[in-house]
């Protein structure tokens, strides 16, 4: 089977966390904020707070913004199901922007559209998270915009961008949202095993996040309510979570980090291979914004229902049949269960609808060699799965 995605191992990162393994502590020692530093100086952000997962990213990150009850915090519907949750988590409700027909992000244009709708019901969001699909920057700028001229906070979802670059600078530096959350899943573009971060330019936010991963303790005599009882002291001021990532975890993103670059280009390099393969048929590979440089994390191409003989259900099941480790990312969330229970209408999401019904993730990762990109390749256009045109 070759899958989708896979995490790259090196006997260096081995190595990091076998030193970890040997040496005095285990979690909470000084790896983890060294890992802060490296992931913080790579992107131009001024704080960064390591958790267990993006998900707790997201959630923590909510609850920095006073995300709560009667909050509005809204998303894209094309994406993993966290990005929505970290909002259901703090009591607040969820909507979704439908996404671009090009770069399958979320739509600054639906996203205008729907704030000035929503400014007249009285019913602005307090949060919007915009989510870089497969790497690719959203449209921060006019996102950023936006939040300026309604009010709201932005959290960037970077879970699949870590490496990417928007308009010439690192994602993750925020400089168009008040924080940004990378995964370090081993199917992302570094891993930790199960890790992720949230970055932030704003020490108070910093402080607030990095209590909500720790049980809402604080150790700072700063940020108590009282004088210190003594050396032993600590406050708990918020009711938090253990969120925290462990060294043998950081030790592994440090000696990652080293390699960022090097798999984002490999990325690419596989990237264009596949556009190679792909140019003279009717597969729409990813389309690329002139402003994103895209980590790749995922490489997504669609099946235009009109021209492809097969169903997007029958080549996707040919290809799983044939070893291809395939999938579809993501299933719209307003289509969940859970999510569809409040009422959303997929109608009011057409774009998300067609991508759904089209989109397609051929494996992409730095292993991934050119034999095996022909082997994805042939199976995708396997003559059942074309019209003859050529
Ligand atoms: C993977 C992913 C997450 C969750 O990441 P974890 O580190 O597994 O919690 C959140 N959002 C998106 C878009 C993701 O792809």
């Amino acid at each position: 089977m070759i899958p989708y995605g896979r995490q790259n191992i090196s006997q260096e990162d081995i190595d990091a966390v076998v030193e970890v393994l040997r040496s005095d502590f285990l979690t909470q020692g000084p790896v983890v904020p060294e890992f802060e530093k490296v992931v913080a100086n790579y992107c131009g952000a001024k704080h960064a707070a390591a958790v267990n997962s993006a998900t707790g990213a997201l959630h923590i990150a909510c609850l920095a913004l006073e995300v709560g009850p009667g909050d509005l915090v809204w998303t894209s519907p094309i994406t993993f199901v966290a990005s929505a949750n970290c909002a259901l988590y703090c009591g607040a409700e969820v909507d979704f922007v439908d996404i671009d027909p090009d770069t399958y992000n979320m739509s600054a244009t639906r996203l205008a559209e729907k704030l000035e709708h929503a400014k007249r019901n009285g019913r602005l969001p307090k949060v919007v998270i915009p989510v870089h699909l497969s790497g690719q920057s959203c449209d921060m700028e006019r996102i950023h915009a936006l939040s300026i001229e309604y009010g709201f906070r932005i959290i960037e979802d970077a879970s699949h961008a870590i490496g990417g670059s928007y308009k010439g600078e690192k994602i993750g530096n925020c400089r168009y949202s008040d924080i940004t959350v990378f995964s370090f899943h081993p199917v992302k573009i570094i891993t930790t095993g199960e890790g992720g971060m949230a970055m932030t330019n704003d020490p108070a936010l910093l402080k607030r996040m990095a209590r909500f991963r720790s049980h809402g303790i604080t150790r700072y005599p700063s940020e108590m309510t009282c004088p210190p009882d003594g050396p032993w002291y600590y406050q708990q001021i918020d009711l938090g979570f253990n969120y925290r990532m462990t060294d043998i975890q950081a030790a592994l993103g440090v000696s990652q980090m080293r390699r960022l670059d090097e798999f984002v280009t490999k990325r690419h390099a596989i990237a264009q291979h596949y556009e190679e393969l792909l140019k003279d048929t009717p597969i729409v590979r990813p389309w690329q914004h002139p402003d994103a440089h895209s980590a790749l994390h995922l490489y997504i191409v669609r099946l235009p229902a009109d021209t492809m003989k097969a169903s997007h259900r029958e080549v996707f099941e040919r290809m799983r049949a044939d070893g291809i480790g395939v999938n579809v990312h993501y299933i719209p969330l307003y289509r969940q269960p859970y999510y569809e229970r409040m009422g959303f209408q997929a109608t009011d999401f057409p774009e998300a609808e067609r991508y759904y019904g089209e989109a397609i993730t051929i494996p992409i990762y730095p292993g991934l060699t050119a034999e095996q990109q022909g082997e994805v390749v042939a199976r995708l256009l396997a003559p059942s799965g074309y019209q003859t045109i050529f």
